[in-house]
């Protein structure tokens, strides 16, 4: 691991995150029938801190399903290549699905994960929310319908997000200075 927390800089911080993450649960919460069932499916391992946070503030009733995904590896760049751990999952007949994920760069991993559930859960509807949005990074068409932040092509951990397999327990966001 050639980057040390030492010389990790704090982009967002925890205050920060935590109210935008609770305005983007009503900004879902404003979108759906609340009285209507919610499938929330969390990207392992990226997107934990933020599908919990998310989760709490939500007002329908919500199944918790998980998936696990990779595309980056050990690197600072994705791979161009994805890797499934884990993709069990049941029908959703007539279901609303809500994927939520920490970050869509290129939009490999997100591309191919809506277009799989599309083409074998049997959603009513399939939606999308992001923690953060690296537009300028993208190579696929992927938008998300929900996001709570835009950030600009930096390689950014903490509250998730990792590097090497650490520092997704920070509570902030943080990038290494050059
Ligand atoms: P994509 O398939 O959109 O190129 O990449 C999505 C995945 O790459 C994310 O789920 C995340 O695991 C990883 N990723 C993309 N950008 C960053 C970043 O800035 N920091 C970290 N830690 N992971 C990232």
């Amino acid at each position: 691991m050639e980057k040390d927390i030492k010389d990790l800089k704090i982009l967002i911080d925890n205050k920060t995150l935590t109210s935008r993450i609770k305005e983007l649960a009503d900004e879902i919460n404003s979108k759906y029938d609340i009285s209507k069932p919610l499938v929330l499916i969390c990207v392992l391992r990226g997107a934990v801190m933020f599908y919990a946070e998310l989760a709490k503030y939500l007002k329908m009733p919500v199944k918790m399903e998980f998936v696990s995904l990779s595309s980056y590896g050990n690197s600072q760049q994705s791979s161009g290549k994805i890797k499934t751990m884990n993709l069990n999952l049941p029908s959703f007949k007539g279901e609303n699905v809500l994927v939520v994920e920490d970050i869509v760069d290129t939009g490999l991993t997100l591309d191919f994960l809506i277009k799989f559930i599309k083409s074998n859960c049997e959603a009513q509807d399939v939606k999308l929310a992001v923690l953060f949005d690296k537009k300028c990074a993208r190579k696929y068409d992927v938008k998300p319908d929900f996001s709570a932040f835009d950030v600009d092509n930096k390689f950014i951990v903490g509250f998730g997000l990792d590097y090497c397999g650490f520092y997704r327990n920070l509570d902030y966001i943080g990038y290494f200075e050059a």
